[in-house]
């Protein structure tokens, strides 16, 4: 349905998005998701032809559509701000794109009728703006977008300024309204659970690149670089010199088939457990978090842990324990060397005499 072809922007000598190339299919809700500043909406704004590319193309259902003003082009956008026309009612606005393309007023007032009962807001429409909620004001600009029948949504972080329950209740909505009308939609966001929830696959952005195109849970267990793994969910960090196959993971030696060099070992804090070959650590903090209790550690040289365990199994603030890694993620240079299960420890020196 939409395919991006190494498209690259910068503003007065900066680059803004590098030579990011993905394909969407039909029907898929793709996030772009990255720390502020990585190029999400600058990408979004060349899809929908607001910003042009200095280089790369795009194709909407095979046609090109690189050079083809705003308006040309079969997207829609939502913004972060609803930006409705506070004079007019929620029916009129709705209908405005319908009346600009010159639409009979029997069949706008039927289209507009239609998408305001997808948005659960048939009996607003003679409603104005300023009698509208955030949530509601955000649904009405999503209903001025679904009306003109776009072959694709673009919605730039469009639930951003509601409050947390509000947001996750608009998304669902969302989620199962797209799924419905099978909308090939993109959705920009710098929330990872947002995105997380919502994707059917994710665009993770840093520094106007595409570090990783991947489905959420994908993303997670298999993150293919550093700023991945680093931006998606937690992770404990430890780098350490390699040889000879042996590591110091915290203290610890493990053995590792690894080259030798320089390597960042990640661990997420639920794949760690108690073992009495790991690495030593005092407990700083235990915070029940109801499904799982957060425990907050620090090692002999002052590294900071994170471990998640079940209640019945977290330790006491101010015991030792040792932890050993049930899998780690090891990166250098920031590309992915390896993911090693079940990490053994290697022998201390002297443990033999
Ligand atoms: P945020 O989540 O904060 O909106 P983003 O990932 O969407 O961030 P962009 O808004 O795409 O990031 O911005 C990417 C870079 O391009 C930033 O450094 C930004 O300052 C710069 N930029 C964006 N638009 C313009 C513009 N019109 N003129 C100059 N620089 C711009």
């Amino acid at each position: 349905m939409l395919q991006i072809d190494t498209i690259s922007k910068a503003f007065a000598g900066t680059p803004a998005v590098r030579e990011v190339s993905f394909t969407v299919e039909r029907g898929e809700l793709v996030c772009l998701l990255g720390p502020s500043g990585c190029g999400k909406s600058t990408l979004l704004r060349v899809i929908s032809g607001l910003t042009d590319a200095d280089s790369g193309s795009i194709r909407i259902e095979g046609a090109d559509m690189t050079r083809a003003a705003a308006n040309r082009r079969p997207t829609a956008m939502v913004f972060q701000s609803h930006a409705l026309w506070s004079h007019m009612t929620v029916a009129q606005n709705v209908g405005f794109g319908l009346r600009v393309r010159g639409l009979p007023k029997a069949e706008i007032a039927e289209k507009v009728g239609a998408v305001l009962d997808l948005v659960g807001l048939s009996s607003y429409g003679k409603r104005l703006p300023a009698e509208l909620s955030g949530g509601q004001a955000q649904r009405v600009a999503l209903a001025r977008c679904l009306v003109v029948e776009p072959k694709v949504l673009l919605m730039d972080e469009p639930f951003s300024a509601l409050d947390a329950h509000l947001r996750k209740s608009l998304r669902e909505e969302l989620k199962s309204l797209q799924r419905r009308l099978d909308l090939t939609t993109i959705f920009v966001t710098h929330d990872q659970e947002e995105a997380m929830e919502l994707a059917d696959r994710i665009v993770v952005m840093q520094a106007g690149r595409l570090e990783q195109f991947a489905a959420p849970g994908s993303l997670y267990r298999n993150p293919q670089t550093l700023g991945v793994a680093q931006f998606i969910g937690a992770m404990n960090t430890c780098t350490t010199a390699v040889a000879q196959g042996q590591a110091n993971w915290y203290g610890t030696p493990l053995r590792l088939a690894l080259p030798d060099g320089e390597a960042a070992l990640l661990c997420r804090p639920e794949d760690l457990f108690q073992d009495p070959q790991g690495a030593r650590a005092r407990v700083t903090r235990v915070i029940d978090l109801g499904p799982v209790t957060k425990v907050s550690l620090m090692t002999a040289d002052g590294d900071l842990l994170t471990w998640t365990c079940p209640r019945e199994a977290a330790p006491d603030v101010d015991a030792e324990i040792t932890l050993m890694p049930r899998r780690l993620h090891a990166f250098r240079d920031g590309a992915l060397l390896s993911l090693i299960e079940r990490p053994e420890p290697a022998l201390r020196e002297g443990a033999l005499a």
